[in-house]
């Protein structure tokens, strides 16, 4: 399996893509060609252009989530190419309306809108297979009493309005031969519980070999320190934390742990 990191805040230097505050990989597994999360903008397509990536050639989109910074990119993906015959996987939560300081943060593009266009929407709670060694786990059980404590903002489902947890958060995980990989949006579910969750589902416990994405850990507080003593204790490998991870969160990680720095550009392979 090859990733293709296609949208992050971070760039590198001396390769000429484009970043922005949000998220949004391109994998390719098998016969199986992945977009997880679009972005904000029109920045992945741009992206994946000068990186040679023909992402009219997708079999799938999955959404970690419905914040905007991971589904604002929809949109422009709908009007670049025709997406009959690809698949959307994501939670029943993901297209719910949000607010967050009086502003919109929920996904620009609605179910319908997705339908009208004729991808096939699959949503689901429960853990779906998307690949040869890529799985969605669906709604993310939430056990560690140190994450996902914190409400953002507010979110309308069904004409009902309540504090927005974030429920429908998930993740992918990749199942190799030797171990598994988390890869993640925002981590609103806890990376902690999504790695554990990840876990649970191989059948034999097999080691957590890396984790790319958001871990949504900012600042020095209990999250954090729980956090940083939970991977250093279940990854063996490296982590690749971007996005939403401060970079006082980011030297806590590598004083404990060997963490690598993404951009735009970058790739990993998993077997
Ligand atoms: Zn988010
Ligand atoms: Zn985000």
């Amino acid at each position: 399996m090859k990733l293709t990191v296609l949208t992050d805040n971070n760039t590198i230097i001396d390769r000429y893509y484009l970043g922005e505050p949000a998220l949004s990989f391109y994998m390719e597994d098998g016969d199986r060609r992945i977009l997880f999360d679009t972005g904000y903008s029109d920045v992945f397509l741009r992206n994946a252009e000068a990186l040679g990536i023909d992402l009219h050639a997708i079999t799938d989109i999955v959404l970690s989530h419905g914040h905007n910074d991971h589904t604002g990119g929809l949109r422009y993906l709908m009007e670049y190419m025709d997406c009959t015959k690809v698949r959307l996987t994501a939670h029943p939560g993901v297209f719910a309306g949000r607010e967050y300081e009086g502003l919109p943060v929920g996904s620009p593009v609605t179910e319908e809108e997705c339908r009208a266009h004729g991808m096939q929407v699959e949503l689901t709670r429960t853990p779906v297979k998307i690949s040869e060694h890529l799985t969605f786990l669906g709604e993310i059980p939430r056990v560690m009493p140190f994450e996902s404590a914190f409400p953002i903002g507010i979110v309308t489902e069904d004409g009902v309005t309540t504090e927005d947890y974030v429920m429908d958060d998930s993740a992918l995980l990749f199942h190799g031969e030797e171990g598994i990989f988390v890869i993640t949006g925002c981590s609103h579910s806890g990376i902690c519980n999504i790695t554990e969750y990840a876990q649970s589902l191989t059948e034999e416990t097999l080691p957590v070999q890396g984790i790319i994405g958001g871990f949504h850990l900012m600042k020095d507080d209990r999250q954090l320190r729980e956090t940083v003593s939970y991977l250093k204790e279940h990854v063996t490998g490296t982590l690749c934390p971007c996005h939403c991870v401060s970079l006082y969160a980011k030297h806590c990680l590598m004083k404990e742990l060997p963490v690598k720095e993404v951009g735009v550009g970058m790739t990993l392979e998993l077997k």
